[in-house]
């Protein structure tokens, strides 16, 4: 079945699966194979490959939603990440990423391309001109992540995309915070997008993965180092995410729909200073967000008013879980202060604009009145102990 004929949700539910022959059961059946004999001399399946049936199924499958050609799947988001940053990077070669990215890249960043030579920038405001500022003669790479973590900040795909290929720089995208239903980065020019499949597309909280999609080429050019660094991801979980992928675009519509309802609702409260989240009018980049995203994505940050504890209102609620994931059908709560920017000093978390009453919300699959219930009944108590103290 070609994925130029078929819509989204038929791509999630059937694209790429794998005919049971023998038994003629509804789903792909699961090869745990570690040695194929040879089908001739060009074939050698092995799990380190990237190529077992279960995972040449999945990749067509996440290479149709991205609309790219062609795609790999690794062991986690980072594994991802870092084999594509290093099989576009080498020594004396300088990368410019946006400031606010994912931590565990950061940390790769800062901790790895030192030793190996690697330079890079970062680009504090989002504009394509701060962008473009940082452009060396030997830049090779130009890395973004929008919606932005934790203040949905919105950088412009195609005008980076624009300015990269007039440059001759490689384009690579985290897309993990929209996922394939709101945002397809390779229509927008983009070279290279990456996920972590840990979060929309698994979408329960149970599979660690990644993805990275983009042309036959360069697909190849990444699994010359992909093999080498061996991050492939076992067909157990990836049959696993497989099936995960049928229900992602239910999912990611109805957390669509929930995030923007909240999103609304939690800017006409009193005890709420600030909502970010790039669907709303008010966001700085709202019309940037509405010409590139389909959806808005389930993801959303508010800040309590001067005086309520963060701490104290994540402890007092009862449905939403405080966790440190995100992207499940389950709504989920975290303070960046006290997780994911923790070990940022005070200054540089206000210089990012990361206060200590911001929380990080990730909106699930449940009814909204049942989320604005349990935020309700959280702010009523923690509304009391402030009152007494
Ligand atoms: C979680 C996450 C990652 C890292 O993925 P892992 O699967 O944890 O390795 C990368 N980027 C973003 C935006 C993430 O949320």
């Amino acid at each position: 079945m070609s994925s130029k004929k078929i819509g989204f949700n038929t791509i999630c539910t059937h694209l790429g699966e794998i005919k049971d022959e023998q038994f003629k059961g509804a789903v792909s059946p699961i090869y745990l194979s570690t040695s194929y004999a040879f089908e001739d001399v060009n074939i050698k399946r092995y799990p380190r490959y990237f190529n077992t049936p279960n995972q040449e199924a999945l990749c067509k499958k996440i290479a149709a939603l991205e609309k790219g050609e062609s795609s790999l799947i690794f062991g986690s988001g980072m594994a991802a990440i870092s084999t594509t940053l290093f099989a576009f990077l080498k020594k004396g070669d300088h990368v410019i990423l946006q400031r606010a990215i994912y931590g565990g890249t950061a940390n790769l960043v800062n901790e790895e391309f030192e030793k190996h030579g690697i330079e890079f920038s970062y680009v504090d405001t989002h504009s394509t001109e701060s962008f473009q500022e940082k452009i060396q003669p030997n830049t090779r790479v130009i890395y973004i992540e929008t919606p932005s973590n934790p203040l949905l900040s919105i950088v412009d795909i195609n005008a980076v995309a624009i300015l990269a290929k007039k440059h001759r720089i490689t384009t690579m995208i985290d897309n993990t915070f929209a996922s394939p239903v709101n945002q397809n980065p390779i229509e927008l020019g983009i070279d290279i997008v990456l996920h972590s499949a840990t979060k929309y597309l698994g979408g329960h909280s149970d599979i660690l993965a990644g993805a990275v999609i983009s042309t036959e080429k360069k697909i190849d050019q990444i699994f010359q180092v992909a093999k080498n660094f061996g991050g492939s991801l076992s067909d157990f979980t990836v049959w696993m995410l497989e099936r995960s992928i049928k229900t992602l675009g239910l999912r990611v519509k109805r957390q669509n729909k929930n995030a923007m309802k909240l999103a609304k609702w939690l800017n006409k409260l009193d005890d709420i200073t600030t909502v970010y989240y790039p669907g709303l009018k008010s966001h700085p980049d709202h019309k940037v967000a509405k010409k590139q995203m389909k959806g808005y994505g389930g993801m959303l940050s508010f800040e309590l008013r001067e005086g309520l504890d963060a701490s104290k209102f994540q402890k007092e609620l009862r449905l939403i879980k405080s966790s440190m994931s995100l992207a499940g059908v389950e709504s989920t709560i975290l303070s960046p202060t006290l997780t994911s920017h923790a070990l940022l000093t005070a200054e540089e978390r206000e210089l990012q604009g990361i206060r200590d009453g911001l929380l990080r919300f990730s909106v699930g699959i449940e009814e909204k009145e049942d989320l604005m219930q349990d935020i309700l009944q959280a702010l009523e108590k923690i509304k009391i102990t402030a009152l007494q103290h």
